[in-house]
């Protein structure tokens, strides 16, 4: 992966239109803006129950949207990363379709996990309490196969997102079959969605134990074979994304964005240059993605403090809140058919209160953090959260997925906000020192001093968090 900033999107929802019409963007207004671009699920289909995070056919580009020669047209132009959803497809896939009809004489069948294949002799109350999920409930639903029969299936998502059994052949032969894909088309880099939940043994919490980490390197080996990076996507106690870390290519930096938001707002630094003293530095960092603010990623873990007190973190959620005049509040936790309840969801841009000076110095924090920098198309376009689209589908998520029309794209460029976050990211994507080493100079609780090094080569970025400033210094 390119040591620049890099972009993430849907390709409908920031381009107005198909892959050839992100591809002009990205080849001409925002030409050499970005060092790769993250495509959000484009499979088959893009609007299903989970936005394309529950694909029918996980190797068909969704027609809507072009097909693999553009894919591969586009790789030419720009780094490309796609998402690998290893722990579940939809329902309506036709592979599960044969599985509801023909049972354990399908095909299939070894493809998806039933509940009785992980407890084989039967569950204990004390191991269903023990798996962990982002939300209450358990992660079963029952369907009807065509005998009569009744089965129960692990869907630790949505109903409608069946999970795999990623170990047994079929799940493999699957995974492997989108991978050769992806080679085909150009892809360099795969997202490996929601993969601290791919394996479930019984008596554990089912999320990121030692086989998950087997499975994930296993994962790693065959994109690897194939030539493709791999970031791991996984939100949890900040210990334990440490220890990942050092099992991957890439995780991401969860924990900065409420990080940022919580020096931003009380204008002390502290907890950040904690964090930033020991974050990997193999990450990608993001203060927005599709999904939501998380906080679990800064919180305490059976009884180990995280990286912010409770409290604190309790009061970032109600300043996000209270910024955007409650419009987080209407699209977060049980509210809106979340998934995951720990998530506020809004645009960062408007956590900030749509204080331009804010938010700039929050990017500008989030460039000179160790890692790969990614922006999310509406934070690029320093975007106010979509009430309209929220109140239409009821998806909390939504409220920062705005569908941009072409003649509201060239509009939003010419912000000047939106101009300077730009000459921001050319910034970090061309001065050398950024691939020299990361060094955190003497700094107060109000100032936070970073500073690159290559050589003779330097950037320092001193951000004073009591007055939202900052400059940047080079040689
Ligand atoms: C994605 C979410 C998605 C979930 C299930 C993730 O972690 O980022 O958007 O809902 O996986 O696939």
């Amino acid at each position: 992966m390119k040591n620049q900033v890099q972009l993430i999107c849907y390709i409908d929802r920031f381009s107005g239109g198909n892959i050839k019409s992100l591809q002009q963007l990205l080849t001409g207004p925002l030409k050499d803006v970005f060092g790769g671009v993250h495509l959000l699920p484009f499979f088959f289909p893009i609007d299903g129950a989970d936005a394309g995070f529950d694909p029918i056919d996980h190797t068909q580009v969704d027609p809507q949207l072009g097909n693999w020669s553009d894919i591969r047209e586009l790789s030419e132009h720009i780094d490309v990363m796609g998402d690998v959803i290893v722990n579940h497809m939809s329902a309506q896939s036709p592979q599960f379709i044969d599985f509801l009809k023909h049972g354990d004489d399908s095909d299939f069948a070894d493809l998806f996990l039933t509940f009785d294949k992980v407890f084989k002799n039967g569950a204990t109350e004390k191991e269903l309490l023990h798996i962990y999920r982002p939300r209450p409930g358990f992660p079963f639903t029952t369907k009807s196969l065509g005998n009569g029969s009744k089965k129960m299936l692990w869907t630790t998502f949505t109903t409608n997102q069946i999970d795999i059994d990623v170990n047994g052949a079929k799940g493999k032969e699957y995974l492997l079959s989108i991978l050769k894909q992806f080679h085909d088309a150009g892809i360099k880099m795969i997202r490996l969605d929601a993969a601290g939940y791919a394996i479930k043994k019984p008596g554990t919490s089912c999320f990121m134990i030692p086989e998950t980490f087997d499975f994930i390197q296993w994962f790693r080996d065959k994109a690897a074979d194939f030539g493709m990076e791999v970031l791991v996507e996984i939100h949890s106690y900040f210990k334990q994304q440490v220890e990942i870390a050092k099992k991957v290519d890439r995780v991401y930096d969860f924990a900065l964005p409420p990080l940022v938001l919580h020096a931003i707002y009380t204008g002390n630094a502290t907890h950040l240059k904690h964090w930033l003293e020991i974050s990997p530095r193999n990450a990608i960092t993001v203060l927005d993605t599709h999904d939501g603010i998380g906080v679990i990623d800064v919180g305490s873990s059976n009884g180990e403090p995280g990286l912010l007190p409770d409290s604190e973190i309790e009061a970032i959620v109600e300043m996000i809140h209270k910024n955007s005049q409650g419009q987080s509040k209407q699209a977060t936790g049980e509210a809106a058919s979340n998934l995951d309840l720990y998530q506020v969801n809004c645009t960062y841009y408007d956590a900030l209160g749509g204080d331009d000076d804010r938010y700039l110095l929050a990017r500008a924090i989030q460039f000179f953090a160790p890692g790969v920098p990614q922006v999310y198309y509406t934070g690029l376009l320093a975007e106010p959260n979509d009430m309209d689209l929220l109140a239409k589908t009821l998806v909390g998520r939504d409220i920062n997925r705005h569908y941009f029309t072409e003649e509201e794209l060239p509009q939003a460029l010419e912000r000047t906000v939106v101009k300077q976050l730009i000459d921001l990211i050319r910034f970090r994507n061309t001065h050398p020192a950024f691939n020299g080493d990361f060094h955190i100079d003497e700094s107060t609780d109000q100032m936070l001093n970073l500073r690159w090094q290559n050589g003779a080569s330097k950037a320092v970025l001193k951000a004073n968090l009591e007055l939202s400033s900052y400059e940047i210094e080079v040689n």
